[in-house]
């Protein structure tokens, strides 16, 4: 990691904890991001000796915008911003409110604009950098009926991705952006999720954080612009796309109809 400054959001747990310990054990500086401050100095403490500790609400623009000040102030540079904190949801289409739909939007989709729009203009300065997208699987394929606006949020986030890694193409090559796309991993998200539901954790099959974190780190020095973190998922991906019956791949490969 050679002293690379990564910005992590959601470091206080999960995918975005294990992220920030790797970064700090491989010679990077990781500033990790998120609400819970005494969960995240616990995580900064295994972090190396650089780890920096910043409390702050991703949902609003401000407290990101805090983020790079105080990353800059210590390090005089960011070379990865991950943007990494979200939330699920367990409710199917059919019962969403307005603050539901909002509560994902924020969390899942303008968390991550308000960092990329944060960053760039200090990437665009250095003529390099790398945004890294977490998105999901259900981005891809929305097999989870229960998490319905979650996967609308990541669909979205998706498309934001490609977009201004097309935007910026041209102009910067080496200002690289990815989206990544985990199936269903072992951390405290499916507890974390509005509405409660069931505990990732328990999932039979859930990839395990480390893996993960391992795919996310050499995608930062190996950049690429579409990663999946467990084999076959991408084949899964075009699989459904190309299915001449959409419903029937959906019942295949989807979860069972939500209980209304
Ligand atoms: P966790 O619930 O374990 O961690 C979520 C992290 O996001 C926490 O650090 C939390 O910190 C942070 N966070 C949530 N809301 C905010 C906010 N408003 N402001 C700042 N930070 C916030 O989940 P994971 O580690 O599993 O999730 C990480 C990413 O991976 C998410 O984007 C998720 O969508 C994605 N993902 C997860 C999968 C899974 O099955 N686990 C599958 C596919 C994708 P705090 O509460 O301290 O603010």
């Amino acid at each position: 990691m050679n002293g690379n400054v990564v910005v992590i959001t959601g470091a206080s747990g999960g995918i975005g904890a294990e992220l920030a310990r790797r970064v700090g054990n491989a010679g990077g500086r990781p500033v990790l991001a998120a609400r819970r401050a005494e969960a995240l100095r616990a995580v900064a403490a295994d972090s190396g000796p650089d780890a920096l500790v910043v409390v702050a609400d991703v949902t609003d623009r401000a407290q990101v915008e805090r983020i790079l000040t105080e990353a800059l102030a210590r390090f005089g540079q960011v070379d990865a911003w991950v943007n990494n904190a979200g939330r699920g949801i367990t409710r199917p289409v059919s019962q969403l409110t307005d603050a539901d739909v909002d509560e994902m939007i924020g969390v899942n989709l303008k968390s991550a604009l308000y960092g990329m729009q944060t960053v760039l203009p200090h990437f665009k300065q250095r003529r390099r950098g790398h945004i890294r997208n977490v998105s999901s699987m259900l981005g891809r394929v929305p097999f989870a009926p229960q998490r319905s606006a979650y996967s609308a949020a990541k669909h979205a986030l998706n498309a934001l991705t490609a977009n201004l890694r097309m935007e910026l193409r041209d102009e910067f090559p080496d200002l690289h952006v990815t989206t990544v796309s985990p199936p269903v991993v072992a951390t405290e998200f499916g507890v974390h999720a509005l509405g409660g539901g069931m505990d990732s954790r328990a999932f039979p099959g859930a990839q395990p954080v480390a893996d993960v974190a391992q795919v996310i780190v050499d995608v930062i020095e190996h950049p690429r612009a579409d990663v999946y973190t467990r084999e076959g998922a991408r084949e899964m991906v075009v699989r459904y796309f190309a299915a001449e019956d959409m419903a029937e791949a959906e019942r295949q490969f989807g979860g069972p109809p939500p209980r209304t």
